[in-house]
């Protein structure tokens, strides 16, 4: 099942995506739900943001070769940190470049977007607590996390989180094909058989530390291969079995 959420006739609202057709959600996508009426094809319709997390949850360093291109030690637990709602947008949304930032970097990353309040679960369970996967973009100051020494400010920046196009359900995580393109160059290109720590496993550690939300995501780090953006460069991710996160940069 495909997720989306859009805006139609002044109103935000989630629909499910059959064959390039949007049908309305009755109920909660994060309850119980059933599709309802038919929206428009999906070319007609604006697609946003697919949730509003509370908070976005980052793993740095989940790759081994990306930790060898940063000339950083591979993590013994999960490295987290927090991205702001307010820096979420959706496919199709500009990322803009900060007057403040010389080097704003790409970072493709699979999406896991929570489906219900989840606290203290064991891994085994921590699948359970999953409404579905997005395509993820951690957008980076690259400069300003160096100088800074830590990254609240580097990954914060409105625009810096492009989510999207859409929650697919039902997915099993565990090795699909991830990849990055800059103006349509391959710049990424791994699978997510090759984190270092596996969904399950970071949804469990998260969950330790702080009660997530319907919504909530979490990013699971990038592959090898970041690199800088420059005004003008569309930005792709694309993940196999979801789709294709494109985002303008200006
Ligand atoms: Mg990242």
């Amino acid at each position: 099942m495909k997720i989306v959420r859009f805006a139609w006739e002044g109103e935000t609202r989630y629909g499910l995506v059959e064959k390039d057709v949007v049908y309305a959600v009755e109920g909660d996508v994060f309850g119980a739900f059933e599709e309802g009426e038919r929206v428009g094809a999906l070319s007609e319709v604006r697609l946003l943001a697919p949730c509003t997390p509370t908070k976005i949850v980052a793993v740095g360093l989940n790759y081994a070769e990306h930790a060898a291109e940063a000339h950083r030690e591979l993590p013994t637990e999960p490295l987290i940190f927090l991205k702001p709602p307010s820096a979420v947008i959706g496919a199709g949304q500009t990322i803009a470049y900060p007057p403040i930032s010389q080097r704003v970097d790409y970072e493709a990353e699979l999406a896991v977007v929570i489906g219900r309040r989840t606290r203290n679960v064991s891994v085994s369970e921590a699948l359970g607590c999953v409404l579905g996967y997005t395509c993820g973009n951690d957008v980076t100051a690259r400069d300003l996390q160096f100088e800074d020494g830590q990254w609240t400010r580097s990954k914060s920046f409105d625009t810096f989180c492009p989510l999207g196009p859409w929650i697919v359900t039902g997915l099993d995580p565990g090795d699909l094909a991830i990849e990055s393109r800059v103006n349509g160059q391959v710049r990424q290109r791994s699978r997510t058989s090759d984190m270092i720590f596996p969904v399950a496993e970071l949804v469990h550690y998260v969950a330790q530390v702080m009660s997530l939300q319907p919504g909530d995501v979490i990013l699971t780090g990038t592959p090898a291969g970041v690199g800088p953006l420059q005004r003008g460069d569309r930005v792709e991710v694309e993940i196999e079995g979801i789709g294709l996160l494109a985002n303008p940069v200006s």
